[in-house]
């Protein structure tokens, strides 16, 4: 396995581990929301987000090119991103809005570290390519 193999299989597992806990926070907030941030200019991978599902051997997401851009996204899906987190745009997962980190500032302090602590690991390693 070449090191930008390693290194996408590590940072997959990190989104694993990391999914469940952002989603306690969206699971709260989200539905409430009234500026939904999944637009379809958001779900478009940059270069690096396509590095990374390549070195996966992961098939890259297919964009309609129909869907104007500060539409709604075309992997929402009723009960949210339909995409697994290792393969949306890292953005996706890096974006807190204020509701969010009020979540994570309001909850238990030893959850919002580990999500942090996480997140810095995977941009180190995004960091380190
Ligand atoms: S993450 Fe924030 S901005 Fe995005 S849908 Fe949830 S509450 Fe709205
Ligand atoms: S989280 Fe999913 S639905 Fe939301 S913008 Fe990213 S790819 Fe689209």
């Amino acid at each position: 396995m070449s090191k930008i193999e390693s290194a996408a299989e590590k940072m997959k597992q990190l989104l694993i581990d990391l999914s469940p806990m952002i989603e306690e926070y969206t699971a709260r907030v989200c539905p409430d929301c009234r500026d939904v941030c999944c637009k379809q200019r958001h779900g478009i991978m940059n270069e690096q987000d396509m590095r990374c599902a390549s070195a996966l051997k992961s098939p890259l997401p297919v964009y309609d090119p129909g869907r104007p851009l500060d539409g709604a996204c075309q992997f929402m899906g009723p009960y949210g991103c339909e995409n697994p987190r290792w393969l949306r745009p890292w953005r996706c997962t890096s974006y807190f809005c204020e509701a969010l980190l009020a979540a994570m500032n309001d909850g238990p302090q030893k959850k919002s570290r580990r999500v942090s602590a996480l997140i810095q690991e995977i941009v180190d390693i995004r960091n380190g390519w």
